[in-house]
Order: structure tokens, then C-alpha cells, then sequence
């Protein structure tokens, strides 16, 4: 909400000059494309960072958004949408590293970003900015649940139609956390993998703008701005460890990303960070290859109650993989029932509320600790991607229930005593 929108605001300062293919190098027009005609690897943004200009300085005196990384970004004007995305907290942990038996646990907390309370904000805002530069007037996607409240709530705001593609059976948050935004909803009776699959079909045929699909090069490259922050909010500095949640592995890999660039343009000086990945065991085909040293994916059909995590056949699954390998970082799943534990450890300890799939990551943070494979002082950020809002549905029945009282002194006093004798026994339960 920070720049009058003009159709002349075009620079010539844009940084990004292709687009190439992951697997064979081949390279193609900036278009709406994300499969490489020769090898069918996928499509990367690539980019000339000899054109940057771009200092420690004057990146904090841009706007307090991911838009202050907008010469890393694959935007050509500064005709970009800006709805406040980026700059979550970044908050040193206290009660949890204690918790865990860590001395330098942060926490970079995308349960708050904006609009929509998930980090798909960030992939969102970079996409449908790209989408109106391409021309688009109806942007799209296939969504686990979180994608399709971003991708409705920042076309409302830029203007544009939209028609968003989820499985049926997604929480009430999620639905609902769409629907508000009045765009046109498809609830597919299928699971993600089906959802994408028609989605790549209506893509070939509608011309329309999917974020996640043919705009995948630019709506991925957005998830750079998890790696850029923690850097910037570390003081300019790399973490030693990073923890962070698994779908289709994009993320994962553009963090990593992310800290190279700031190394290779100088903003941060390069050292070694460890990247350990998180999945639930519903839903586990990169933990699963990790685990048996495969470089292929094997799909697996989800099951799990961390749905924005359920995607079954990741398409950047090796790509996670192998900066797990090169950076000695792990991959490890958890079960539903840590995952709702993970939830509640998170909540109770930082006060923060998270969704299923920061329930994960913390859990497999805790599994990892607890394995030995995080060092007590590695500096260690582990980033909680959504909001617990989303998923009530989840935890309901596993955390206590209020006290129903009278509007009369006694009937307080009573259930106050009840409620300390609650404690007590949890507290027998615990010490048996
Ligand atoms: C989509 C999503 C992820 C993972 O995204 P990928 O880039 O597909 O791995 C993590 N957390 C939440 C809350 C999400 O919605
Ligand atoms: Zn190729």
C-alpha cells in the first residue's frame, strides 16, 4: 500500500535476463514457462547480478517489505504489489531453546506475515507482480491451503480475477480464509497431486496466470526473501543451522539460495550453514528417499493432518535433498500426534500459535536435537511458515477446555480450586 500505480513506472535497471533450465542449462525468453522443451527439467530464473546496486545500507532504506530486495527479485518495474509482505519477526528464543536444551534457537515467525498469515505471501506478492507485467488478467493456482488464501487475497487487492484450486477436504480456516476474497473456488475431490494435475491442463488451455505452475520460475524465487531476512535480522550475519518444513521442497531450496546470493554480492560473509528438513510421516517421500540415499522421488499418496505440507510427489524433492547432503544438514518426518505436540510446545513456550506445518518443524527440531544432530550452540533458526488460526480442527481435543462458571464470586473461587487441582494431577501424571 506504499506507491501510486503508474503503467510508465518501468526501469531499466531490471537484474533478471532469462529463464534456465535446472537440469541441462538450456535458456529461454522471461515468459510465463517452467519446463525446460529439451530435457523437461524445470525452469529457473537466471540473472545478471554484475548489474546490482545494492549495499547493507540501502537495502534497510527501503520499504519494510520483501520489496526491499526487489534488485534480487524477478521484477522488471517498480510497478510491483506491495501489501506490507515480508520482515516477520525474527525472535530469539528463550523458554523454548531452554526447553530443548539449545543456546541459540531463533525463530522466524511467518505465521504473522501479511496479508494472509503464511509465508506463501512472499511467493504470492513476487508472482502476481510478475503476472501483471506478463499481461495476465486472471492469476490461478493448485494449493495445499495456504497458496489459495494468497493468491485470492493479493488479486483482490491488485484487481485481477482469480481462480483458485484446492483439495476438498482442507480445513474450515483455509476454505473459508479464501472465500472471503470472493474468487471463483475449486474444491477438487482429489488429493494436491490430483489438484495439480488438472491444474496443469486448465493452464494449456485457459492462458491463464498459475502461480505455482507457469509462473513457478518467479513465484519460487520470492521464498529468497526467508534466506535475505534471517541474514539482515541476524545483524548481516549466516546462521549455523536452518530447520525448515518440506512440501514440494521449493523453499527449502530457495533459503539456501537465498544466502548465496548475499554471499556472492557481498552483503554477508559466506561460512557453512547446515540445512535440516521437515516432514510429517504421513506425507514423507523426501525423508524417505534421504533415508534409503536415492536420487529419485517415490510418490507416496498423503495422509497426514499437516495437509499444507501433503504434497506426495515433490517436485523439488532432489534438489532438498542434495543441499541436505552437501551442507551435513538431516531430513526426518514425525508423527500427527508430535505434530500436535510441536503445536502446543511452540504455543506454550514462545506464544506463538502455529499451523500443522510449524507443529512439524518444531517437532522434528526437537527430534533432532534429541538425536544429537544439533549442536547446543549452533546458532539455529527454524522457520514457522504458518498460522495455527488455519487449523483449530486440529488440535481440538487435545488442549484443555475453559472453566464454565457463574458471574458470582464463589462459583469462581470453586472452579480456581478445581483448576489447581487439575495441575496437581497433571503434575502426578508427569512424576509417575
Ligand atoms: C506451502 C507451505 C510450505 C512448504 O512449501 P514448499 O515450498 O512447497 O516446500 C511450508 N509451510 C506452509 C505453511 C506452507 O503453506
Ligand atoms: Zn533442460
Amino acid at each position: 500500500m506504499t506507491q501510486v500505480i503508474t503503467k510508465q513506472a518501468q526501469t531499466t535497471n531490471a537484474t533478471f535476463t532469462a529463464l534456465k533450465c535446472k537440469e541441462c542449462g538450456a535458456e529461454y525468453e522471461l515468459e510465463a514457462k517452467h519446463v525446460c522443451e529439451l530435457c523437461f527439467g524445470p525452469l529457473e530464473v537466471k540473472y545478471d547480478f554484475s548489474r546490482l546496486s545494492v549495499t547493507r545500507e540501502s537495502i534497510q532504506a527501503g520499504p519494510n517489505s520483501i520489496w526491499r530486495y526487489r534488485q534480487f527479485l524477478p521484477v522488471a518495474t517498480d510497478n510491483y504489489i506491495d501489501v506490507g509482505t515480508g520482515m516477520t519477526p525474527l525472535v530469539k528464543s528463550q523458554r523454548l531453546a531452554r526447553r530443548l536444551g539449545l543456546k541459540n534457537l531463533y525463530i522466524k515467525n511467518d505465521a504473522v506475515n501479511m496479508p494472509t498469515l503464511s509465508f506463501k505471501d512472499r511467493v504470492v506478492s513476487v508472482a502476481l507482480s510478475r503476472a501483471r507485467e506478463l499481461g495476465f488478467t486472471t492469476v490461478s493456482c493448485a494449493s495445499t491451503g495456504n497458496l489459495a488464501n494468497s493468491t485470492a487475497a493479493i488479486a483482490a487487492y491488485a484487481g485481477l480475477d482469480c481462480c483458485v484450486f484446492i483439495p476438498a477436504d482442507l480445513e474450515a480456516g483455509k476454505i473459508l480464509g479464501s472465500l472471503v476474497y470472493s474468487p471463483t473456488l475449486m474444491a477438487v475431490e482429489g488429493n494436491y497431486d490430483q489438484v495439480n494435475r488438472l491444474c496443469s491442463e486448465v493452464a494449456n488451455t485457459h492462458g491463464w496466470g498459475f502461480v505455482n505452475i507457469n509462473l513457478r520460475p518467479y513465484y519460487s524465487e520470492g521464498s529468497k526473501t526467508l534466506g535475505y531476512e534471517v541474514a539482515e535480522q541476524l545483524g548481516w550475519e549466516l546462521p549455523d543451522h536452518i530447520v525448515a518444513p518440506l512440501a514440494s521442497g521449493s523453499l527449502f531450496t530457495k533459503i539456501y539460495k537465498g544466502f548465496n546470493e548475499f554471499v556472492a554480492a557481498g552483503l554477508v560473509e559466506g561460512k557453512p550453514v547446515r540445512f535440516s528438513g521437515a516432514q510429517a510421516e504421513g506425507c514423507s517421500p523426501i525423508v524417505e528417499a534421504f533415508k534409503e540415499k536415492r536420487d529419485f522421488i517415490k510418490p507416496v499418496k498423503p495422509n497426514t493432518i499437516a495437509k499444507s505440507l501433503a504434497i506426495g510427489n515433490p517436485a523439488d524433492g532432489i534438489y532438498a535433498i542434495d543441499i541436505a547432503n552437501k551442507t551435513n544438514g538431516n531430513i526426518e518426518s514425525v508423527t500427527d500426534a508430535e505434530i500436535i505436540e510441536g503445536i502446543k510446545l511452540l504455543a506454550e513456550t514462545e506464544g506463538i500459535f502455529t499451523e500443522t506445518a510449524g507443529g512439524t518443524t518444531v517437532a522434528v527440531l526437537k527430534k533432532l536435537v534429541e538425536a544429537g544432530k544439533i549442536d547446543p550452540d549452533e546458532k539455529t533458526v527454524v522457520y514457522i511458515t504458518g498460522n495455527g488460526l488455519k487449523t483449530q480442527e486440529a488440535i481440538q481435543g487435545y488442549i484443555s477446555e475453559p472453566f464454565t462458571i457463574e458471574a458470582k464470586l464463589d462459583s469462581f473461587e470453586q472452579a480456581l480450586e478445581r483448576s489447581r487441582t487439575l495441575d496437581r494431577l497433571e503434575w502426578q501424571q508427569v512424576i509417575v
